[in-house]
């Protein structure tokens, strides 16, 4: 069973590990489950996300990787270093289905950041509240301006300017 992505993250053989939420990419051939709700959500309106993802900002979910379990796909995987530019698993990366294309996640080194898009919540617009995004990051970056009430950080939270 491919489900050796790394010692990090849940496994098979887990038998604590109760799946919470499924995720799955487009064409359906990388899927993986969460045990937790989140630790956050952020709306990341950085370049590299604006360009990576073809989009005017990302919205990642934020899970330790123990509470990942890879279930489906793992061989289609690739991967991308944006900071050294290299399509290599030099974490952090980014993560995608080699197949469809579908961003999947961004792996940080403890850190899975997922994309809610991904998930099954039984009905697209039943987000849970764990998921909703609690601020925009790298605000200073954007392309669109968002009319919310979340906090708007120039860089990255608690360590960059509110805007
Ligand atoms: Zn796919
Ligand atoms: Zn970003």
């Amino acid at each position: 069973m491919e489900n050796r992505f790394g010692s990090q993250y849940a496994s098979i053989e887990d038998a604590g590990f109760v799946p919470k939420y499924e995720a799955a990419c487009f064409c359906g051939t990388v899927r993986y489950e969460v045990s937790n709700d989140p630790l956050d959500a952020k709306i990341c309106h950085c370049l590299a996300c604006q360009k990576l993802h073809g989009a005017p900002m990302q919205w990642a979910a934020i899970f330790h990787k123990r509470h990942v379990r890879l279930t489906a796909g793992l061989k289609h995987l690739i991967f991308f270093n944006s900071e050294q530019n290299r399509p290599e698993r030099i974490l952090p990366c980014k993560v995608r289905c080699g197949r469809c294309g579908t961003p999947i996640a961004d792996e940080g080194r403890r850190m899975w950041l997922a994309f809610p898009e991904l998930f099954n919540f039984g009905h697209r617009t039943k987000v849970p509240d764990s998921f909703k995004p609690t601020c925009h990051i790298f605000y200073d970056m954007r392309i669109l301006e968002i009319m919310d009430d979340l906090p708007k950080w120039s860089g990255h939270k608690n360590h960059s300017n509110l805007l």
